[in-house]
Parts: structure tokens; C-alpha cells; sequence
């Protein structure tokens, strides 16, 4: 067992059991450490403070599994699965068909996220640590489903010095397809194909305050709606018209497929390849309205550092977006970049509707579902933020 010590003073983050450690925090490391192994992390007084996983290409030098003197192995993480898997049977009481099963740092497995489609696990294995326990978390996985496929097409992998890779890990294959239902709609998500694991299992209560809100509404818009999620919600609520626009093609084809098979006809669920930023100039262009709009944006910033960059973006889809509500009209609008704070996006909101000159009423504060835990030593966990409102 090789012991990294760190610096005096360095070691508060941890007593708070924050699961990250800087490589500028330790001493100089003198001895080849493989990379992923376990280490000991000890304070300059020579108090052992946990074990971690070490990682020697990433300045992220150490992620913690453990904040005591452990073995790190095979009934470790099998602890943590038990423990991951009993919050959401505690969250959901009947699980949902899919769910997130672990949710990496935030339920103490730095590095790990398991999606579960029915029968199956998609796993991405994200960091040295996790890459190093691969095998022995594959088996133990094999007691939450049938077969496990991996998506470790990550760009986190790359900061670890590790390459791409996806496959199939254990057990009966995973198809290329796989269809689940969620609030009564079916869904298919594209485990092999589609985005993070196939499919934005974050947006669940989204989607459903989505459907609750669609009842009625004649003319809604879904901004960014990749396969259809929350268009598919807002049809079910019983919108009359949804128009789901994307810039990708591809996207669009799994959408159109989603409401066919959910029986709504083209007349109900429409699709428009477009860009959303001209899409939404256009429509203020030929003045044309909606009852409800959608944003749900891919992340437009990354690091904190670009925070005010993605505000920018977030402002101009936001205030467009607000112009086109007719009275009485609803915005459902997101953030899933973690760099943007709930505060400045709220500004960002806020100042939308004072340029839109609208009065707009801030209806909902929406998140990641609970299957998206966040722990209280891991703020950084917390990263899907939502406004609804109503355009008075
Ligand atoms: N709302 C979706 C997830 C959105 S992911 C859901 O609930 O499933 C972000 C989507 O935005 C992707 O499908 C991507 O193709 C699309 N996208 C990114 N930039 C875009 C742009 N400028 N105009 C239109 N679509 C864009």
C-alpha cells in the first residue's frame, strides 16, 4: 500500500469528506504508483484521513472511495452498490423501468455512472480508479442486470490519460435498442448510439411537469428536443401541436420514430431541423406564437471561466423564447451546465423578461430527478437546474 502525504494545512476538504484531492495538495510523490491503485491519504502529522484512487496523469491527482482505513476491493463496492441501490428503491418505491443506478461521486463511487434500461446496465467508467476496479464492479453489476454494456466514450477519460472505449462487458447482449415506458409514454433509448449512456434520464420529473402543464396548450415548442423527450410529455398532456426542432437529423429521425410509436399522428407531433438560435429569430421575424416553449439546451459551458460566456447564450434563447409566448403562455427552461450557479441563471431569467418586457412569473424550480443524488460533501453533483413560469 503506498501512502500520499499531504501538505500541511491541506487536508480541511477532506475532514469535510469532500472526495477530491489536487496534486498540489501532497508532498512529492518519489515511487512509480500504478495508476487507479489504491493509496493512503495521510496529513502531514501522519493521520491516516482515507483511501483513494491515483491517478498520475490527471491534476485531479486523488479521488477518494473511503474516509477510514479500508480494504478497497471486491465487498467495498459491493457495499456501494447495495447502498445506491436501496436509496432508489427508497426514492421510487416501485423502481422506474429506468433509472440511474449510480450516480459517481455522489453516491461514492468517483467515476462510475450506471444507467439501467429494464435488463440492462450502461456503465461509463470514467476515471483511473474505477478503470482499475473494473472487472470486480462488472461481476457485481451482474446482480443488477442481465447483460452490461459500456460507454466509456468520455472526454473526462482523457484528462486520466485513458483511451475511449465501448463494448459489451458481461453477460447477455445488449441490444442496440431498448424500450422502456415512463409516466405512461414508451421511450426508446440508444444505449450503443445515443447521448451519455442513450438517454436524459436526469429530466424525468421534467418531462412530467412538462405532461401535467400540456393539457390544452394549442401550439407548443420543444427547443432542442434530440429524440423527443419532452415533446413526447407535452403531446400525452394532451398539446394539440408540438414542434420539436434540433440541428440534428438523426435526432430528429428517433423522435419521429418515439411518436409513432406512441400513436400521435404528424399533424400532432411535428419535427424542424433547424438551428434554435435562427429558429427562434424567425418566428420573432413573421411574428409567429406559441403556448408553451421548451429550452433545454446542450451545456454551453464547461468550467466556471466560461460561465459568463454561456449567459450570453442562455440570455439570448430566453429572451426570444419570451417574446414568442402569447399571454398566459408557459416557459419550461434549463441548465444543465454545473458552472452555471442557480443564482445566475435565475438573473439570467430575470433579465430576459425585463428586455422581453413581459411580466413573467416564476412558477417551478425544477432539477435533476432523484435517481441524481447530490450529496452534501459533493456539491459539484448538483447541475440540472429548470424555471417554469407563466407569461402574465
Ligand atoms: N431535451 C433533450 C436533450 C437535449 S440534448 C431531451 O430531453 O432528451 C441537446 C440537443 O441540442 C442535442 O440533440 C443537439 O443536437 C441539440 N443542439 C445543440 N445545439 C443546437 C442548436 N444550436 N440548434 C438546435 N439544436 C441544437
Amino acid at each position: 500500500m503506498n501512502d500520499l502525504i499531504l501538505k500541511p494545512g491541506r487536508e480541511r476538504s477532506l475532514l469535510r469528506r469532500h472526495p477530491w484531492v489536487f496534486s498540489g495538495a501532497f508532498c512529492p510523490v518519489k515511487e512509480e504508483i500504478a495508476p487507479g491503485s489504491t493509496v493512503r491519504v495521510v496529513d502531514a502529522k501522519g493521520n491516516v484521513l482515507g483511501m483513494g484512487a491515483y491517478s498520475p496523469a490527471s491534476r485531479l491527482s486523488v479521488r477518494m472511495w473511503s474516509f477510514k482505513e479500508q480494504e478497497i476491493g471486491k465487498e467495498f463496492f459491493a457495499e456501494q452498490l447495495r447502498k445506491a441501490y436501496a436509496l432508489r428503491k427508497n426514492v421510487f418505491g416501485t423502481l422506474p423501468d429506468a433509472y440511474r443506478l449510480v450516480c459517481a461521486e455522489s453516491d461514492g463511487i468517483p467515476g462510475l455512472t450506471v444507467d439501467i434500461y429494464g435488463k440492462y446496465a450502461v456503465c461509463q467508467f470514467s476515471c483511473a480508479g474505477t478503470e482499475f476496479h473494473k472487472e470486480v464492479i462488472t461481476e457485481l453489476l451482474l446482480d443488477y442486470a442481465e447483460g452490461i454494456y459500456e460507454r466509456s466514450d468520455v472526454d473526462s477519460r482523457v484528462r486520466e490519460g485513458l483511451e475511449p472505449v465501448t463494448g459489451q462487458l458481461a453477460g447477455t447482449e445488449v441490444p442496440d435498442e431498448i424500450s422502456f415506458t415512463e409516466n405512461g409514454i414508451r421511450y426508446i433509448a440508444y444505449p450503443k448510439t445515443g447521448h451519455k449512456t442513450g438517454f436524459y434520464l436526469d429530466q424525468r420529473l421534467n418531462r412530467k411537469a412538462v405532461m401535467e402543464h400540456a393539457a390544452g396548450m394549442k401550439e407548443v415548442l420543444n427547443c432542442f428536443c434530440y429524440t423527443g423527450g419532452f415533446g413526447l410529455a407535452a403531446a400525452k398532456g394532451g398539446a394539440e401541436h408540438v414542434l420539436n426542432v434540433d440541428c440534428s437529423g438523426p435526432a430528429l429521425e428517433l423522435a419521429k420514430r418515439n411518436a409513432q410509436e406512441n400513436g400521435f399522428p404528424e399533424t400532432q407531433f411535428e419535427v424542424l431541423e433547424a438551428d434554435v438560435f435562427q429558429f427562434l429569430r424567425r418566428c420573432r421575424d413573421s411574428r409567429k406564437t406559441f403556448d408553451m416553449i421548451i429550452l433545454d439546451p446542450p451545456k454551453f459551458a464547461e468550467t466556471e471561466a466560461q460561465a459568463m460566456k454561456a449567459a450570453r447564450g442562455y440570455k439570448d434563447i430566453n429572451l426570444l423564447a419570451m417574446k414568442l409566448l402569447n399571454p398566459g403562455g408557459k416557459l419550461f427552461t434549463f441548465s444543465c451546465s454545473g458552472a452555471m450557479t442557480d443564482d445566475l441563471f435565475r438573473k439570467v431569467v430575470d433579465s430576459a423578461a425585463a428586455d422581453a418586457g413581459i411580466d413573467f412569473r416564476i412558477t417551478h424550480w425544477l432539477s435533476q430527478g432523484p435517481d441524481h443524488p447530490v450529496s452534501s460533501a459533493y456539491p459539484e453533483g448538483y447541475y440540472l437546474k429548470g424555471l417554469a413560469g407563466i407569461v402574465l
